[in-house]
């Protein structure tokens, strides 16, 4: 293989990174780089397993005079996210990514780069290597389909696992650490609706260019959810109206703060109750932060459908939608200007049966998302429906003791020159699921700069990769 990172330190890392860029590995297609790792441990020697969900963890030896030192788990995951340009020729299941260097970054020519989380990845088959001169033994766990739910650490067999001090490699931010991410879950409320022949005048009550946003991240920036302002809009026209609910529909996905909205009515007196709206819209738009600034309302007059949704069913839709808890539902009270517990009405859409609401509740404390479950389950219930709750998956909290992050500090002040920050996310990371099934692991995250991951646009700062393999062997170091 002919290699084209040169000059960067330790050199087998970056010969691995090409290595495994060489094979094809997207979510769920895990077989082909487990069969690499496992190969790899073998021609060394070293004690592996492997399970059925292609989970691969190695273990090493402590070099000589650390052999009383505790063992240190590494983790990352070896599956990532297949994008490509439209104009880009690739096959993901059979194509290598073709890598180039521009300006000190790596990119991948016209897809995704795989840094998430190839850099893990080829940290550790570094270490295992025998990169780093001194170190503890180590258990270096190579995770799957992370990009798709976390799927490997959710199943994998934590026995196999002696460490209790975890090293996540799969963030992203030189000079960071992170140290605490939410836990979610995701919910369904089919709410059952009946129609009967419609009467009245019809209108469509449309809001739009909101800013939206990751659902996680974004949630504490108070942008407006246009469900929501919906549901708040047509709360506030009962005051004064009758009118029968046709359709409600809006956002894309669960994991995203909606940007519009549109609702489908029936009334009486369909120029009033608009300008009514309009007032209601004005109102609103004068709250919204300058994110949304964008933000706009419409009433439009159509021709009327045959069918219109009875007053009950009108009224529990409205009802539901106008008062369920949304976004952030509590900061947290050990970091600055981190939420600890959101909820998300992420879509609303209707068919011929059911109005159908997706929620994403996150939370970095267990109990809180049992609390949301409850919540939701109430709702629902008051609905005459059912809540349906998936993709659950544990949070992290932050740890007020944490020796690996006091280690942390002192390698990343010494090899960097800064004060790094410390932060968590309101986001999922398979540390939370680690953390369930080991409670007592004392972990952090850390990882190199990269930028526009799961993007064409994804790159890697070499230097920043190599900086923190010596962060890593710093902290592995008495
Ligand atoms: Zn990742």
């Amino acid at each position: 293989m002919d290699y084209i990172i040169k000059g960067y330190e330790p050199e087998c890392m970056f010969r691995f990174f090409e290595d495994i860029s060489a094979i094809p590995r997207g979510s769920n297609n895990e077989a082909g780089i487990a069969d690499f790792l496992v190969s790899f441990a073998q021609e060394r020697n070293l004690k592996y397993f492997r399970d059925d969900l292609n989970n691969v963890l190695i273990k090493m030896p402590a070099t000589a005079g650390y052999e009383s030192e505790p063992a240190v788990l590494l983790q990352g995951h070896t599956d990532m996210v297949c994008e490509k340009n439209a104009a880009t020729e690739h096959d993901f299941l059979t194509d290598p990514l073709r890598l180039y260097i521009k300006d000190g970054y790596l990119h991948a020519d016209g897809t995704t780069l795989g840094a998430d989380n190839g850099v893990a990845v080829a940290l550790m088959m570094a270490l295992l290597d025998g990169a780093a001169a001194e170190h503890p033994a180590l258990e270096c766990l190579f995770t799957s389909s992370e990009e798709t739910g976390l799927i490997g650490a959710i199943g994998f067999d934590y026995s196999h696992v002696t460490a209790r001090s975890m090293i996540n490699l799969d963030v992203e931010g030189e000079g960071q650490v992170t140290v605490g991410c939410a836990g979610g879950c995701r919910t369904d409320i089919r709410i059952p609706v009946e129609f009967v022949k419609a009467a009245g005048d019809a209108m469509t009550l449309s809001i739009s260019g909101l800013m939206g946003g990751h659902s996680g991240a974004d949630i504490t920036l108070g942008r407006a959810n246009a469900n929501k302002l919906m549901g708040r809009i047509l709360l506030a026209l009962r005051r004064e109206y009758d009118y029968n609910l046709i359709s409600f529909n809006g956002g894309l996905m669960g994991n995203a703060i909606p940007r519009e909205c549109e609702a489908v009515i029936t009334c009486a007196n369909a120029q009033e109750l608009k300008s009514k709206a309009l007032k209601i819209a004005d109102d609103i738009a004068a709250e919204l932060c300058a994110a949304d600034e964008g933000f706009k309302f419409s009433c439009q007059r159509i021709d009327t459908p045959q069918l219109m949704m009875n007053c009950a069913s009108t009224r529990r839709v409205v009802t539901a939608i106008g008062t369920v808890q949304d976004g952030v539902l509590r900061m947290s009270t050990d970091i600055e200007g981190l939420a600890e517990f959101s909820c998300n009405l992420g879509v609303v859409t209707t068919d011929e049966h059911e109005v159908e609401l997706v929620f994403n509740s996150r939370s970095a404390i267990e109990s809180q998302l049992e609390a949301a479950i409850d919540y939701l389950d109430a709702l629902a219930d008051m609905c005459d429906s059912t809540a349906e709750h998936y993709s659950r998956y544990p949070g992290w909290k932050y740890a007020k003791q944490s020796p690996l992050r006091d280690k942390y500090m002192v390698a990343a002040r010494e090899v960097l020159g800064v004060e790094p920050e410390v932060l968590a996310i309101h986001a999922g990371l398979e540390c939370g699921v680690v953390k369930s099934h080991v409670p007592d692991m004392d972990i952090i995250a850390i990882g190199p700069n990269a930028q526009n991951i799961h993007t064409p646009d994804e790159r890697l700062e070499l230097s920043s990769f190599s900086r923190m393999f010596k962060i890593v062997e710093r902290m592995l170091k008495k």
